[in-house]
């Protein structure tokens, strides 16, 4: 279809939506009423403010990288001022996108491992908590002396590693990425010249090419954009959940809830939103430390809430309830019960401040790199963490006495769910019924069909697209297909909202994948497996990566092989795109939606959605609509099922 097009059609379908097809939560449809009354505008509103959209910025045809421009591809122009075709300007845009998406993960890599090193220092208030993973990332980065050596002698010489990989400059590929990775991959890689010397580099770099004047040649571009999709993985997402694990322990399953309903009426309400558990951890523990001040302040204790990943770190690991993913983080403000919405960083709305200016409820920004006008800024320092975790929560005690009981209106709905899924905890599900073995009744439904393949849901919330729709419609389709279902991210607060995360929701799962989610559920003492499996925040997609890896080096055959794929349906951020290149780099295929902003550049297009299937076993594939991805999905997991020689 030609730009202009899918620029009418977007325009003609995001203005015609009424409310109950901007979302499919129960919740947030309750809210939107009360928010319009109470003057709050959401990005449900914005997103329609903004079209139509610029068909070049939509395709990817401009660019603004030098003040010759900005410039773009017209009918009289086909190059810029400098000479850059619409190739270039698609794969170079693309490019920055992914090096965003990289360096904030890689960032939040560097902040868990300078943490780490206070704590094993004494600097900070943080205590090791799996001490058996800490010894075994020692062993694989080749420390002598990991199993025995002091705990904080070895945390600090493990933080002082990752640091050290992360500003890599000339090594090629560290040890943290060959740690994780399968020697298929590392070959596959080292040949493309895309093996990343370490977390920084290839940022650097990228931005360094993407500059007037330098890299033309829109498949070396590409090629960047991989490079930097594996600093992302490995020194960013792989980091991040190792030296987390470390800190704060490595999840297993627990119960909680999800949905606006977890907030209480009586309660100091506090929200943690954005990404790091390094606050959130400790936001928990101040809540639980002062429950007496917040009785003495007239409620009835502290009520921690999360929103988007530092909410799924804190599920995860303490079984924290879920208010809401992206989509959700306005309207929350407008059920007049939040005291407090405290923020680290990333995916923060800036419209969060106008939003709690309607209300009593207080934006609290901690982080140096994020601060927004008319938000309370109370800086984090990790070194003094209890200190500051106990003055925000104290500000949320403070402000509860503000609260306007005219103004609460809390949505009843929320559903409970089954989260902490790590690799560590899974195996431990499948030892139950293999000790010896745990991978090999994993193995063997795989292998007979039972499972036919796996898929990672993972991701955000795009107002452009109706709001959790794709992630759990996709999901009922593939679960329904015995294919069984992993979510990170804001896809996993949609599935988990929408039931899909409970035992019970083992029934919505064809009858093959049902018999295994009882058997592997009973094993754990449970009803069931949910047919959607809780894999935490979105640096938690290294834990998929750590599982396919153990799959493929148990059925000796390469992940590009395996009956995989993932799929990102309602993505939108940068952070997003890196990791969707980082996955189609472990040779799984990728849906994303919507459309990325490479449909000007046939070259780009072709050599994303094909040609990278022959280069690197895995490329991207895009629909809008979740039966008609489903479908696709399915064919990549058949055909790999066909080539292996297994049964449909
Ligand atoms: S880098 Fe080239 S295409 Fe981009 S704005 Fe400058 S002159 Fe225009
Ligand atoms: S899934 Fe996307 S929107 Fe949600 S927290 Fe992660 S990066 Fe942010």
């Amino acid at each position: 279809m030609k730009v202009e097009s899918l620029v009418t059609k977007e325009k003609r379908e995001i203005e015609a939506r009424s409310d109950s097809e901007k979302t499919i939560d129960p919740a947030n449809l309750e809210m939107f009423e009360i928010a319009r009354k109470a003057g709050v505008e959401t990005a449900f509103d914005r997103v329609v403010k903004q079209e139509p959209k610029c068909p070049y910025c939509f395709s990817g045809l401009s660019c603004r990288n030098c003040a010759m421009g900005p410039c773009r591809i017209t009918a009289k122009a086909d190059r810029g001022v400098c000479g850059a075709t619409g190739d270039v300007m698609v794969a170079r845009g693309l490019l920055r996108n992914i090096l965003g998406g990289a360096a904030s993960h890689v960032d939040h890599a560097r902040h868990v491992a300078l943490t780490l090193l206070h704590a094993a220092r004494g600097e900070a208030p943080y205590q090791i908590k799996d001490e058996a993973k800490l010894r075994n990332l020692g062993t694989m980065l080749g420390i002598p002396n990991a199993e025995s050596m002091e705990v904080n002698k070895l945390a600090e010489q493990v933080a002082m590693r990752a640091l050290e990989e992360i500003g890599a400059t000339h090594a090629n590929g560290g040890t943290w990425i060959k740690m994780h990775s399968t020697q298929e991959r590392l070959e596959t890689w080292s040949k493309l010249g895309v093996l990343p010397e370490g977390g920084m580099l290839p940022i650097l770099e990228g931005m360094h090419r993407t500059s007037m004047g330098n890299d033309a040649d829109p498949v070396n571009l590409i090629l960047g954009c991989i490079k930097a999709g594996l600093a992302d993985g490995f020194y960013g997402l792989h980091m991040s959940t190792d030296l987390q694990d470390v800190l704060f322990g490595t999840p297993k399953p627990k119960f909680s809830e999800a949905g606006m309903g977890v907030l209480e009426a009586d309660y100091v309400n506090i929200a943690c939103h954005g990404h790091v558990p390094i606050l959130s951890e400790k936001i928990v523990e101040a809540a639980e430390a002062l429950q007496e001040e917040a009785k003495k302040a007239g409620a009835k204790g502290i009520n921690v809430v999360g929103i988007c990943c530092t909410g799924n770190e804190i599920l995860e690991r303490q079984g924290i309830p879920q208010v809401g993913n992206e989509l959700n983080s306005e309207l929350v403000i407008a059920t007049g019960a939040l005291d407090a919405m405290v923020v680290d960083y990333q995916c923060i709305f800036p419209a969060l401040v106008p939003a709690a200016q309607c209300f009593h409820t207080k934006i609290i920004t901690t982080a140096p790199i994020v601060k927004i006008p008319g938000a309370e800024h109370i800086e984090f320092d990790e070194k003094r963490a209890d200190e500051v975790a106990k003055e925000i929560v104290r500000r949320a005690i403070e402000n509860y006495k503000q609260r306007d009981p005219s103004k609460v209106h809390i949505p009843k709905f929320k559903t409970e769910l089954l989260a902490g899924f790590s690799v560590e905890a899974l195996l431990e599900v499948l030892s139950k019924i293999n000790s010896e073995d745990p991978l090999a009744p994993l193995v063997e439904s795989i292998a007979n069909g039972d499972i036919k393949g796996a898929v990672a849901i993972v991701g955000c919330n795009n107002p452009r697209v109706p709001h959790d729709l794709m992630h759990v419609e996709l999901a009922k389709e593939l679960v329904k297909r015995d294919i069984l279902v992993l979510a990170t991210g804001c896809a996993a607060h949609a599935h988990a909202k929408a039931g899909l995360m409970k035992p019970e929701g083992y029934k919505l799962a064809g009858e093959r994948l049902q018999r295994v989610l009882k058997a592997l559920g009973e094993a754990a003492g449970l009803e069931a497996l949910p047919p959607v499996l809780h894999f935490g925040s979105c640096v938690d997609n290294s834990r998929i990566n750590q599982l396919l890896k153990a799959l493929a080096e148990k059925l000796g055959v390469a992940i590009k092989d395996l009956p995989v794929a993932a799929s990102a349906p309602e993505y939108n951020t940068e952070k997003a795109l890196s990791i969707g290149t980082w996955a189609v780099a472990l040779g799984v295929t990728t849906h994303v939606n919507p459309l990325p902003r490479i449909t000007g550049s046939e070259v780009v297009t072709n050599l994303l959605t094909k040609d990278a299937e022959q280069l690197i076993g895995a490329k991207f594939i895009h629909s809008p609509d979740p039966k008609e991805s489903a479908d696709m999905i399915e064919e990549v997991i058949l055909e790999k099922r066909r080539k292996l020689g297994l049964p449909a």
